[in-house]
């Protein structure tokens, strides 16, 4: 009688270099293949409109070359906790493997599985996966986390690189009797009414071949021009890998290894340290979503809320060309640019004094690549509460920021030709009612920085 092994596939919708799934292969039994949507374990964010767009078809492709391969994916919605083991009961599963997370209620979750499955006499192991470095092994002398980037980075250079990545299996030996599974249509994670994902079908191809195409394409035309053209955000000279980064269609150790490869790819690569650094610090303040990274921010006077500003930075409305330009490409597309999601952050903190939980909160639920770390210490990074932030007097100015990075205006008429031109708010003004709110953080204790 077999024992098969099942592969929990999380944020890893991939098969190529997936140490989950070829420790299952290598168990030489039969493979259960399984996808849990969670939205009920305690903790766990319920995903934004535009992820659970990309998660569909991620999941579709990712069925789709399981079958290819012999095997099958299975689907289940509800608590990972119950599912899980319930799971592993009903195909007498000797084995479950899935690579690790790193967010506090996952990681949660994912230990008392450990316990539960190894109650029931099931093997249990898990791998890393999603980062470079693991989390605990990247500490300052003192073994305490690093808060600023360029000595974590320059810590993570330090340790052995990392592996190399795993070959992507030929076969992949499904369970004869493979067990019920969910209709991925029936978790209805696209839009209906109304359908707004046009932008999102006609920007993306979502799925592990797509991500590993582009990541050849970047490879060869874009990146030798990377640390010149990155900010311009009309020369679509970055890498677009984000979502596909975020949902594990192509793994950190093989982009990583493939472009290290390239003359010149430093800059490239520390963008991957940034994403380290983000998801390092989510290990370390789990409820970076929610809660300054600085304390002193704490203090921070926000005014009541002007719905109709919020409204106007949302939908782009703002008459800040450069503003409304990136806005109305997220909507569009679900996708904005670097330097204009830091235009955009700083013009709702700083020139509408807003919140920046509440931006936060906007780009989740409408960026294909929002995920745990990187939206909220991106968001605490351009506020000035966050991790070796953008001081807080560093305002954007966007009207500077158009000039300098599109000037050409190729983006600016590209997303907003017919945005207002009258902006809600005077930018010289508004810069110095948050220098005079700033005044009252600095007055707070100020945390040090830890390196
Ligand atoms: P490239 O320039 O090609 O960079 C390569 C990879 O490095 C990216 O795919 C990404 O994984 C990583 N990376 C690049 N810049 C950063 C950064 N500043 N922080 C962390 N990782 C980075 N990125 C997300 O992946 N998810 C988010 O939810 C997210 N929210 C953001 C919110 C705000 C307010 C800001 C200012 C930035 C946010 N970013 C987020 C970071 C960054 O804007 C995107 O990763 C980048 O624009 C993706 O485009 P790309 O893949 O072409 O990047």
């Amino acid at each position: 009688m077999s024992s098969p092994s099942l592969v929990w596939f999380r944020d890893d919708l991939r098969l190529a270099d997936n140490p989950a799934l070829r420790a299952a292969i290598d168990r030489d039994e039969p493979i259960v293949a399984v996808f849990v949507l969670d939205e009920e374990s305690p903790g766990f964010r319920r995903l934004g409109g535009a992820a659970r767009w990309w998660l569909h078809h991620s999941l579709a492709s990712l069925a789709e070359r399981l079958v290819e391969r012999g095997s099958a994916l299975v689907l289940r919605r509800g608590p990972a906790g119950r599912m899980i083991p319930e799971l592993a009961a009903q195909v007498g599963a000797g084995a479950v493997f899935w690579n690790r997370r790193y967010g506090g209620p996952e990681r949660e979750v994912d230990a008392a599985l450990k316990t539960t499955l190894r109650t029931q006499g099931v093997e249990v192991a898990s791998f890393a996966g999603s980062l470079l470095h693991e989390p605990w092994t990247v500490t300052t002398g003192s073994g305490t986390h690093y808060s600023v980037f360029t000595p974590f980075w320059r810590a993570c250079q330090s340790l052995p690189a990392p592996r190399a990545p795993l070959p992507e299996p030929r076969e992949v030996r499904g369970f004869p009797a493979p067990p019920k599974s969910d209709a991925l249509d029936a978790w209805g994670l696209l839009p209906t009414a109304p359908d707004w994902a046009s932008g999102l079908r006609d920007t993306w191809e979502p799925g592990e071949p797509a991500a590993r195409r582009r990541l050849r394409e970047f490879l060869k035309n874009d990146l030798p021009s990377y640390d010149r053209a990155r900010d311009e955000p009309a020369a679509g000279a970055t890498s677009m890998l984000s979502p596909r980064l975020r949902w594990g269609e192509v793994s950190p150790y093989t982009v990583w290894h493939e472009a290290v490869e390239v003359d010149g790819a430093g800059g490239f690569l520390s963008e991957l340290g940034w994403r380290e650094f983000a998801w390092h610090t989510l290990y370390h303040s789990p409820d970076m979503a929610t809660k300054n990274l600085r304390p002193e921010f704490d203090a921070f006077p926000w005014p009541p809320l002007d719905p109709a500003h919020l409204d106007a930075w949302q939908h782009g409305e703002t008459g800040v060309p450069l503003v409304d330009a990136g806005m109305r490409e997220l909507w569009h597309t679900g996708y904005m640019h670097n330097r204009v999601r830091m235009v955009t952050a700083s013009f709702l903190v700083k020139n509408l004094l807003i919140d920046w939980r509440l931006g936060e909160e906007w780009f989740w639920d409408t960026l294909v690549d929002a995920d745990e770390a990187n939206n909220p210490f991106n968001w605490q990074w351009v506020a000035g509460s966050g991790a070796d932030a953008a001081p807080y007097f560093r305002v954007f100015n966007p009207e500077l920021q158009a000039k300098k990075f599109d000037p050409q205006r190729l983006y600016i008429s590209r997303w907003a030709a017919d945005a207002p031109t009258e902006p809600i708010v005077d930018l010289s003004e508004t810069r110095k009612a948050a220098l005079a709110a700033y005044d009252e953080v600095k007055r707070a204790p100020r945390a040090p920085d830890r390196d």
